[in-house]
């Protein structure tokens, strides 16, 4: 759990219901601490970083390399889960938790819109994440923008 800064607010919380959700990856990148993790991925000129999916999941990635673009969604497993007013240092004002993309948040669902670089078996090699190495995954989905089918071989 992270420290909380001057005008930070936490509410007492009860146990969160059980959403049912399930960890169907785990994502590796190079930053080990929150300190070193950039606050946004760059998907043009960030390091490559892997996406592990685990079984039985991975028939699920039928079709995935026929995507320029993906979105992930992950589990920021580290976050407090308590803030609703917060002081980021980056912003220099207080605000609401709704009013952030801090990664302490109610329910910490981090998403990402990344560059897919190649897909080999359950490994994605993707650019533009920022999270911290072992963050779990738990979902992908094709980038709802660009939505670029790129064109299969024989068309
Ligand atoms: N791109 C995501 C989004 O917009 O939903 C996350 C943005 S959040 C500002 C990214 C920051 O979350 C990183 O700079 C790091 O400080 C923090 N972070 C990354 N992985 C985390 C984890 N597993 N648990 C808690 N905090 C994490």
């Amino acid at each position: 759990m992270t420290d909380m800064r001057p005008h930070e607010v936490f509410v007492p919380t009860t146990p969160p219901e059980d959403a049912q959700l399930r960890y169907i990856g785990r994502i590796h990148t190079p930053w080990l601490d929150r300190k070193e993790c950039p606050r946004r991925g760059d998907p043009e000129n960030g390091p490559d970083c892997r996406i592990e999916v685990f079984e039985p999941w991975v028939p699920a990635l039928k079709n995935i390399e026929t995507f320029d673009s993906i979105e992930v969604l992950y589990w920021l497993d580290r976050a407090r889960r308590d803030l609703v007013i917060q002081n980021p240092a980056h912003t220099g004002d207080v605000r609401g938790t709704f009013a952030l993309r801090s990664p302490n948040r109610p329910n910490p669902i981090g998403t990402s819109l990344v560059k897919l670089i190649s897909v080999n078996g359950p490994l994605l090699t993707v650019r533009g994440l920022d999270c911290l190495n072992g963050t779990p995954l738990i979902d992908l989905k094709p980038d709802r923008c660009a939505f670029t089918d790129k064109p299969r071989s024989g068309e």
